[in-house]
């Protein structure tokens, strides 16, 4: 825990010249005031007003002073900002309104609430460890992103035919240099495409991570003249990228309680009725999981990425799907989540849907252990296997309908999230797309 003291003299110390305030809006995107270090007492004493009104789902013009109250731990001094104007620090603030209290609608606050909502139920951590998938394609002689790919390599390949493995090591160095405990990184299936993972943590330090690590590596790909995209599918015909969320819950004594040595899986019962609560609810909190238009581009069949709601405790084709470590490492794998996602909002559902399952003790059905995709439907049907939302309306469909969603999300942010998905969908929705002119126009 670091006093108001240690964060001046960490200042000093480094020689830092700027720190940036930063917070995420309710869409996921990661946004910032810069103070010079001078006034570096000011955003210690929680005096640093901002707009409310130009960030995407805050307050209304009437209303729009906030302020920025800076979580003194999470001081990091952004070592990939080179100087000529001296060395850049950032603080990761919460959102609190005129009057000094918390913005019930600022993402990390709805993440601190499900996490005291754990608590209640007498468990301490959320553990949340990520997978995130990304593209890198080359920017043009201007600075904007083309289409063209990074590379030509496959799943786990090596140089020459991987070619992007400096920008993933010079990624995964900066990203030891701000304190991150690094576990892998590879070139994954597609052409481009890459994965960096990084320890699990609680889950608003994992979330804090996370857009760290997004930000860092949108600039570290720059240097070397990339544009890094964590748009769940940016090529049709060849895999999009996902998150998937690793998820364990550990008691007061640190003990992992989704472990039970005598289970033939190693789940407890606790494990597996968080499975059951996130299978009941999987439909409604599609719309926060995969949270645009593109996402559920994503969601078909035949690109590792899953469609149908079940669990497997050995095969890929399901949504949540039990890695094989045991003990402090047993966990589940949510596969459905994608890196467009707000990940407060992601963590907030995923463990108020679990939850749900723990409280109300629901029963989670059989693992499956067959491949889904060489299901037919009527098999599915008869296994009483549900979809995942196939596209943004049906997500906003199940989700208006959820009492869980708005009572987790808070009904200022509900409501707010719920209009500019609407809003979203209306203007993909009138579009006339190059799949109609192609297949109606030489014939109609
Ligand atoms: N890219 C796949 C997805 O969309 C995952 C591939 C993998 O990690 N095995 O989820
Ligand atoms: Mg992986
Ligand atoms: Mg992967
Ligand atoms: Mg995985």
């Amino acid at each position: 825990m670091y006093t108001r003291e240690d964060i001046l003299k960490l200042a000093k110390d480094n020689d830092v010249r700027y720190v940036r305030l930063q917070f995420t809006d309710m869409l996921g995107t990661v946004k910032n005031v810069e103070i010079p270090v001078t006034n570096l007492h000011k955003a210690l004493d929680n005096d640093v007003m901002f707009d409310g009104s130009s960030i995407k789902g805050f307050v209304r013009i009437d209303e729009a002073d906030m302020y920025l109250y800076p979580d003194l731990n999470t001081w990091l001094v952004l070592e990939w900002e080179k100087p000529p104007f001296g060395k850049v620090a950032r603080l990761i603030c919460d959102v609190y309104k005129s009057d000094r209290t918390p913005y019930e609608a600022d993402p990390r606050f709805v993440l601190k609430k499900n996490l005291a909502e754990l608590k209640k139920l007498g468990f301490d951590k959320f553990n949340v460890g990520v997978e995130p998938e990304f593209f890198l394609f080359r920017l043009d002689s201007n600075g904007r992103p083309t289409m063209e790919f990074s590379d030509m390599g496959g799943y786990f390949d090596l140089s020459p035919i991987d070619g992007s493995e400096d920008v993933r090591r010079d990624i995964v160095l900066e990203l030891q240099k701000m304190g991150f405990e690094m576990e892998v990184s590879h070139h994954e299936v597609a052409y481009g495409q890459h994965e960096i993972n990084f320890h699990f943590d609680n889950a608003l330090e994992a979330c804090d991570n996370i857009q760290t690590f997004k930000v860092l590596v949108k600039n570290v790909a720059r240097r070397h003249g990339y544009h890094a995209t964590f748009m769940p599918k940016p090529v049709q015909g060849i895999n999009g990228s996902g998150m998937h969320s690793n998820l364990s819950i550990s008691d007061k004594a640190g003990n992992n309680v989704f472990y039970d040595k005598d289970s033939v899986n190693g789940l407890s019962k606790t494990a597996l009725h968080f499975i059951a609560g996130v299978m009941k609810h999987a439909q409604s909190f599609g719309l926060i999981c995969n949270p645009i238009v593109n996402s559920y581009k994503r969601l078909v069949p035949g690109y590792e990425a899953p469609v149908y709601i079940a669990w497997s405790d050995s095969n890929r084709s399901t949504m949540i799907r039990i890695p094989a470590a045991r003990g402090k490492g047993q966990r589940i794998e949510v596969r459905s989540v994608d890196p467009s996602a707000n990940p407060y909002l992601a963590m907030s559902v995923l463990l108020a849907a679990g939850l749900d399952g723990i409280r109300n003790e629901i029963t989670a059905l059989n693992p499956l252990k067959k491949n889904l995709f060489k299901m037919s439907d009527a098999e599915r049907r008869r296994m009483g296997i549900k979809n995942l939302p196939e596209n943004l309306k049906e997500a906003i469909d199940f989700f208006v309908d959820s009492p869980l969603m708005k009572e987790s999300l808070g009904d200022e942010l509900f409501e707010k999230f719920l209009e500019a998905k609407v809003r979203e969908w209306d203007e993909y929705k009138a579009r006339i797309t190059p799949y109609e002119l192609e297949k109606y126009l030489p014939i109609i």
